[in-house]
């Protein structure tokens, strides 16, 4: 099989191999053919050399699949059976985390897609404990959501504690952004505003649009804490979700947030120091987040928001390649000409 692989450290180092196919070494591991895989802003990171990550090493965490083989101890799961996975495939379980049920924190956590070989090829091999089965209303590319959509779950709802009539400001409108939107809409929000920048205007903002945002502003041409806080009376978002990982994002986020409100933050920067505007954030007395991965409960939450919505989700996907066209893929999103790219091994 081919696989997309970060072949050496340092930036670049990426290649498409001749793989064997994995096979399962584990009583209760499955294989599974992958039928859609997402292209997520961490293997961009590891691309460029700003995430940990254990070259050789096939790349990608977001997929659905349908298993191929079964262990003799798996239970509950049969080949045939279409299925997602939590990404947490090696934790301790024995620190304080683990202990308390949040494996995706724990410092030995190994993923697939840096830890391990993962899902941009053919097929992968995981264990059992991490599947979830996919509804038959969720096509398998919407299914390959379900990890980003699992981390938006743990941010603003578990986390963040999105509610009913909220207004809620979400910073950055890639990705994350936009299933911030969908989940924010679904969570009950009374309003939600989408900031982006000039690079969002050509495919980002309307998607953002088509997904229900109320209003969206380009923090390149308007000042859009001023305009948050004209359009609440002055007193600003109950809610403001941090989705670009961004100097002046992160500073607009504590900008717009009301006084007591709340800011999650998803938003993963790259290596630099941030300055924060930390005295203003104490004297509004906000209620910061910063959220990692997803939780082990967000799962079932986030296959329940994508097979539930209203919305068309196609929205949010703007690639459906395969890897041997990867490089036009990373350009596309590193200059935001790009949704959710996804790599389909079986595509024509
Ligand atoms: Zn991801
Ligand atoms: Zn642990």
């Amino acid at each position: 099989m081919k696989g997309l692989v970060k072949t050496a450290r340092g930036p670049g180092n990426i290649e498409v191999r001749e793989l064997p196919v994995p096979s399962i070494k584990n009583d209760d591991e499955v294989l599974i053919k992958i039928s859609a895989a997402g292209v997520c802003g961490t293997d961009i990171h590891i691309y460029r050399d700003e995430f940990p990550y254990w070259p050789p090493v096939v790349m990608g965490h977001e997929f659905s699949g349908v298993i191929e083989e079964a262990g003799p101890a798996v239970k509950g799961f049969k080949p045939g059976d279409r299925v997602v996975a939590e990404p947490h495939t090696h934790f301790c379980g024995s620190c304080y985390l683990c202990r308390a049920g949040h494996i995706q924190v724990c410092s030995e956590k190994r993923s697939p897609g840096w830890g391990m070989d993962g899902a941009f090829a053919d097929y992968l091999v995981m264990p059992s404990l991490f599947l979830h089965h996919i509804p038959g209303s969720i096509s398998d590319e919407i299914a390959a959501l379900t990890e980003p959509a699992a981390i938006v779950v743990t941010g603003l709802v578990e986390r963040g504690k999105a509610g009913v009539g909220d207004t809620v400001v979400i910073v950055g409108a890639g990705p994350i952004g936009l299933l911030s939107l969908v989940t924010a809409k679904a969570a009950g929000a009374k309003k939600v505003f989408v900031l982006g920048t000039d690079a969002d205007e050509a495919m980002r903002f309307p998607a953002a649009k088509a997904l229900g945002a109320n209003e969206i502003f380009n923090v390149t041409r308007v000042d859009a804490a001023d305009r948050i806080l004209e359009a609440t009376d002055g007193i600003g978002a109950d809610l403001v979700v941090e989705a670009s990982g961004a100097a002046e994002g992160i500073n607009t986020a504590a900008a717009a947030a009301k006084k007591m409100g709340r800011v999650t933050v998803l938003g993963l920067p790259g290596t630099e120091k941030i300055h924060v505007p930390w005295g203003n954030m104490v004297r509004k007395a906000l209620e910061v987040s910063f959220c990692f991965s997803s939780s082990v409960s967000s799962w079932e939450k986030a296959i329940s928001l994508l097979s539930s919505s209203p919305l068309d989700l196609n929205a949010l996907i703007s690639h459906r390649t395969k890897i041997d066209n990867w490089e036009q893929v990373f350009a596309d999103i590193e200059s935001g000409k790009a949704l959710k790219a996804l790599f389909i091994p079986r595509q024509g």
